[in-house]
């Protein structure tokens, strides 16, 4: 099953004024590859001329050859990892997109999902574009193509102010760079400085990698233009109630990644806590289910008192178990991925953390596998609330048939993953343990309330259990 929306898991990065701009991208989009790892490229400047290079792949791979460095020169760039639909038109969806228009030359890359592209697309193409791919992010360069206005800042605000939904771009011309998020501000995105040179990238762990300094994140709303004049800073957007997306801090953004303010490890440690508070049990060892579920079960185990064990061990060369998008593969990736300790988990009464539930696929696996090596009991605790709502904004969460707490109640979901008992973090736990004012993030994946609306297409089908073959 494939889920066939236009633009999903995404990471960014750029650098402006840097010998080395193509070869330092390489190492942005490196340390943001659990982003997206289907596809990524890089744009380099070198004054005159965009040069490109881009193809399905992790980054090592599509960038391992060094000669390709010698075809991206310049000393500016800005790359993207994608997670990406299947099917025939996925190359071509590979970013930076680059174009040429009548005023020179522009690449973009994009995190994040817009919600109007249909209606806008249309538009446009009544109005005579064609457009090269099926990627929503190309509609911008289409506005920006069309717009009248003289400078590249209005062009770039002319074409934003026509888009709604969840942004952060990086453009690349011959001689600048702009970076912009959303006015919700729902995906992440900081500015960082290395000597001279200006970085921007998805999360700050990029930063880390190419020892720049992180300055401070680009704020909801927020354009930056970075030019030979250094870095300028505009709001050009209608004001919107910020909604950084909860579920980077449940999930998606790497622990080592300083986002919307905090740091993701103690915020994971946090939210462990918090569950341990609220669906504590009589045990004897609380393990994650790695790597995901690691700071939330060591804070799950620092406030239980319980002891702390690895007792699945992770095969670090397996990608996420979501890059598998047929389900029969999906089945396999659980097993190819993890594998239990006996020794650790015989005779045990054992937690088993983990952040999410969205199928249940992993988590039904996971609990046969921890009896199978011997466990006594096997308790399931999840550090976030039950992923009942589809994303429309940027995280590839399925449609609502897919997503098991859509359709099912916590009891017929524990006794389709076989748990002894299963225990999920409260929307108030959740917002508690990642602080903030309440109502200051997106949370629409656990409860529905998008902060911009989406068309609904009616009804969805409800998941049928029984669908779901156990292949263990
Ligand atoms: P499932 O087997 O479908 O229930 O998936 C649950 C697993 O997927 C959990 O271990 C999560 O860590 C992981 N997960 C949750 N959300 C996502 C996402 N948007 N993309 C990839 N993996 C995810």
């Amino acid at each position: 099953m494939k889920f066939a929306r236009p633009e999903e898991e995404c990471g960014i990065f750029g650098i402006y004024n840097h010998k080395e701009a193509a070869n330092l991208t390489y190492l942005g989009l490196y340390a943001l590859q659990h982003r997206g790892q289907e596809a990524c490229g890089i744009v380099s400047s070198d004054g005159q001329n965009l040069f490109s290079h881009k193809s399905m792949g992790l980054v090592a791979d599509v960038f391992g050859n060094p000669d390709i460095f010698r075809y991206l020169p310049g000393n500016s760039a800005i790359g993207h990892v994608r997670y990406s639909t299947t099917g025939d038109s996925v190359v071509k969806n590979v970013q930076p997109i680059l174009v040429n228009y009548s005023r020179g030359s522009i690449a973009v890359s994009h995190n994040g999902n817009i919600v109007n592209s249909q209606l806008i697309r249309a538009e446009l193409e009544a109005w005579g574009s064609i457009f090269q791919t099926t990627m929503d992010t190309e509609i911008i360069v289409h506005l920006l193509a069309a717009s009248k206005s003289s400078s590249l800042e209005d062009r770039i605000i002319e074409a934003l102010n026509r888009i709604k939904g969840a942004y952060c771009l990086l453009f690349l011309t011959e001689t600048r760079m702009v970076a912009a998020r959303d006015p919700h501000g729902f995906r992440p995105l900081c500015l960082g400085k290395l000597g001279n040179s200006y970085v921007v990238a998805s999360e700050s762990c990029a930063l880390d990698l190419i020892e720049a300094e992180f300055i401070r994140e680009i704020e909801p709303g927020e354009m930056v233009v970075i030019g030979k004049d250094g870095v300028t800073s505009h709001f050009p957007f209608k004001k919107e109630i910020p909604a950084p997306c909860i579920f980077e801090f449940v999930y998606f953004a790497r622990p080592d990644s300083f986002i919307f303010g905090k740091n993701v490890y103690q915020v994971r440690k946090e939210l462990g806590r918090q569950l341990a508070r609220e669906h504590g049990i009589e045990a004897d060892i609380v393990i994650p289910v790695p790597d995901s579920g690691v700071p939330a079960a060591m804070g799950y185990a620092e406030e239980s008192g319980l002891l702390f064990e690895m007792g699945l061990i992770r095969n670090h060369y397996v990608g996420r178990t979501f890059i598998e998008q047929a389900q029969s593969i999906r089945h396999f990736g659980v097993k190819i991925k993890l594998n239990p300790v006996r020794e650790i988990l015989k005779g045990k009464r054992v937690v088993v953390i983990d952040d999410s539930i969205v199928r249940g696929t992993t988590s039904r696996k996971i609990v046969k596998m921890v009896r199978n090596a011997g466990a006594k009991e096997v308790h399931m605790r999840i550090s976030s609330p039950p992923t009942s709502y589809p994303c429309y904004y940027g995280i590839d969460t399925p449609n609502r048939k897919e997503l098991i707490s859509s359709s099912h109640t916590i009891e017929e979901i524990r006794r389709y993953i076989t748990a002894d008992s299963l225990g999920y973090l409260s929307r108030e736990g959740l917002m508690q343990a990642v602080g903030g004012k309440a109502g200051c993030h997106c949370h629409a994946c656990f409860t529905g309330e998008y902060p911009i609306q989406f068309p609904r297409l009616g009804p969805e089908p409800q998941l049928d259990l029984f669908e779901k073959e156990p292949l263990l």
